[in-house]
């Protein structure tokens, strides 16, 4: 037994003095290679790796996902866009939600959202659950006109544009998000509107510049 303990103990030992107790110094330094430089580019990829912003960091600012806005299944038949300002100094989706059910609403009234970095992001374009569902808008209630709900997307500025301005995140995005509907759906220019071109209110807010706009699309 005392042997075995004495064996244990100097194995241990010779562990441990091979170990630095000083700092290392390399004795030889490696041969010079003059050969194409795989190694150090891929010491450099591992150096840049660690410093990609992952999904969290990456600031939330304009942020929108195209492929997201892409509905799987039937689409509906959209043939115009009516932009609203929330009327509110801040909010999100979410929040706007809330509202509209508290209204007794079937959930929120728009298609989209885009975020004032109040409640989201600044310029982040949040989806809508009626999006999702391909359902009619309750945003646009025109008397003699079911079309603008029907088959209107309703796409909402948070921020009350009576006193302010939409950002210039909310504006790219907006632009963006125009674009891309246009397209997917053959909508024309001209059947694009705010909320108070189509009935007597200041939506999306007498400071919405619609000029600015429509040189963006
Ligand atoms: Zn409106």
């Amino acid at each position: 037994m005392r042997a075995l303990l004495a064996a244990v103990v100097s194995v241990g030992m010779l562990l441990a003095a091979g170990g630095c107790q000083q700092p290392c110094l390399v004795k030889s330094p490696p041969a010079p290679y003059f050969g194409p430089r795989v190694a150090s580019s891929a010491a450099a990829q591992a150096r840049t790796v660690p410093r990609q912003p992952t999904q969290t960091q990456a600031p939330r600012q304009g942020s929108w996902n195209v492929a997201a806005w892409r509905v799987d299944g039937p689409e509906r038949t959209w043939q115009y866009i009516v932009i609203h300002h929330s009327a509110t100094p801040t909010g999100s989706a979410d929040e706007f939600d809330r509202m509209h059910r508290a209204k007794g609403w079937d959930e929120l009234g728009y298609h989209f959202v885009i975020g004032n970095g109040t409640g989201s992001g600044d310029g982040e374009v949040e989806i809508g659950s009626r999006w999702t569902k391909q359902k009619h808008g309750a945003h646009a209630k025109i008397p003699g006109h079911p079309e603008y709900n029907d088959v209107g997307i309703g796409i909402c500025l948070v921020g009350n544009f009576d006193v302010t301005r939409p950002t210039e995140a909310q504006m790219q995005a907006l632009a963006r998000l125009v674009r891309y509907l246009m397209d997917r759906y053959h909508i024309p220019r001209d059947h694009i509107y705010g909320h108070g071109q189509l009935k007597p209110t200041d939506c999306p807010g007498r400071n919405f510049n619609y000029a600015d706009l429509f040189r963006r699309l």
